[in-house]
């Protein structure tokens, strides 16, 4: 019998198995993870960013923990020897017609305690050479880290405080009754007073098995990317980011300087016909239907069909993937990108077929479930994290009251 369950080894539940082992030392906590190792999903298939917050809403879940999240996940590789940067970022219009949402990110940005500052062609070209724009944003709060790395570290201090963490074990079920739920994984079952569900793409799958009532559907959307050759490398000096479609919460192909010094063009953004589909060709029969069985779907497809098939067409082509790419850098070429390894986003969808734009986590007695954490969550992952714990130790210090 343990005081917490989490599940997922993703980042997200490893920061708040983190949370409770600092805000409740002496509590007996496990993690379930159903693969051999931690981070092997949206965690360790991303672009590294440690995001500045300038996008999000002033007053929302995303910017207040973001910008936080983001000092803390700094901090913290400070503290525990990660390599990190704080190297900056430009977001580059390319169009008269950007200019306005380029104000409004700036406001935003401000507004979120940045300290961005807008930028002339002149100036843009002497932080960024090979970069074509007429004005820019430049954000000195963005930097890189690898997020695999991250979560190792914290699965060496979880395992060294004392947590049990168990690899290969599937959840299949989850109970929740009045005073302990039951977990039962592909191996075994296992008790405690709180589960906590970090599942990411399949969050939705077990919390609904847990009783909750949900109204959102995760929807796959595979990341793809492309690498460039070495001896391009030069022609991206750190975060290039084109000004994002207001109406979509991707952030449109960029470019990405890695810790490790390569440099990734993408991701786009393409319905995934399997959750964890990270090839063109990834299919599951369930999985699609999940998808296509939810109304929201449809509408969503009735919303954005055109964006939607640009975007398959843009991971079909190479040339057009390329041609995206040269709004930002004109002397990218097709020979000097080669394919990366793609992610898949787990994005809750509501039935209306608008994304869920923010956090969502759904506390739901003695379960709680992590119903949304797209980017930037692994970037706010300590602080949501500190959120969870700060639920669960509220309900824990009412059961103790209560004996
Ligand atoms: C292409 C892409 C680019 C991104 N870029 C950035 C970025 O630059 N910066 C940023 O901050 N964020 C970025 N993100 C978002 C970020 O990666 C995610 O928000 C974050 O990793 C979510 O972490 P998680 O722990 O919730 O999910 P995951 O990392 O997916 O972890 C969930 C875990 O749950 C496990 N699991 C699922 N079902 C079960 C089950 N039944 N039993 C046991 N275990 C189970 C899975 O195996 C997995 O390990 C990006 C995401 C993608 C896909």
């Amino acid at each position: 019998m343990y005081n917490y369950i989490i599940i997922g080894g993703g980042i997200v539940g490893l920061a708040t198995a983190y949370a409770l082992t600092k805000a409740h030392p002496e509590s007996s906590i496990l993690i379930l993870e159903k693969e051999s190792e931690p981070a092997s999903h949206q965690t360790g298939r991303n672009s590294g960013v440690i995001h500045s917050g300038v996008y999000y809403k002033p007053g929302s879940k995303k910017a207040e923990l973001t910008t936080r999240g983001r000092d803390r996940m700094m901090k913290f590789c400070q503290q525990f020897g990660i390599i990190y940067e704080q190297c900056g970022k430009v977001i580059v219009a390319t169009d008269e017609k950007e200019l306005h949402y380029l104000d409004t990110l700036a406001e935003r940005g401000k507004k979120n305690g940045l300290k961005v500052r807008k930028i002339s062609k002149d100036e843009l070209n002497e932080i960024e050479p090979h970069v074509n724009g007429i004005a820019a944003l430049q954000v000195p709060e963005a930097g890189i880290v690898n997020y695999k790395e991250v979560s190792e570290t914290l699965v060496d201090l979880l395992k060294h405080s004392g947590l049990d963490i168990l690899f290969e074990q599937y959840v299949t079920s989850i109970t929740s009754g009045e005073t302990k739920c039951k977990v039962k994984t592909s191996k075994s079952t296992f008790e405690s007073g709180y589960v906590i569900n970090c599942a990411g793409l399949h969050s939705d799958i077990l919390a609904t098995k847990a009783g909750a009532k949900l109204q959102h559907r995760i929807i796959p959307f595979r990341g793809e990317y492309y690498e460039l050759v070495k001896e391009r490398r030069d022609l991206v000096k750190n975060l290039i980011y084109p000004v994002p479609n207001p109406s979509f919460p991707f952030l449109g192909v960029h470019f990405t300087r890695m810790i490790d010094g390569s440099i990734h063009a993408g991701p786009n953004a393409v319905f995934s016909f399997k959750r964890e589909g990270y090839s063109k060709f990834s299919f599951n029969l369930s999985d699609t239907w999940k998808s296509l069985s939810f109304p929201g779907f449809w509408k969503l497809v009735g919303q954005h069909w055109e964006e939607g098939f640009s975007e398959l067409y843009r991971s079909l082509s190479k040339a057009e993937f390329v041609k995206s790419l040269q709004k930002l850098i004109p002397e990218v070429r097709s020979e000097d990108l080669i394919p990366s390894p793609s992610g898949v986003r787990a994005q809750a969808l509501n039935p209306d077929g608008t994304l869920v734009d923010d956090f969502l986590i759904k506390y739901n007695g003695r379960s709680i479930h992590v119903c949304n954490a797209p980017s930037p969550a692994a970037t706010a992952s300590l602080e949501i994290g500190d959120k969870i714990a700060e639920y669960v130790l509220n309900q824990t210090s009412k059961d103790i009251a209560a004996i």
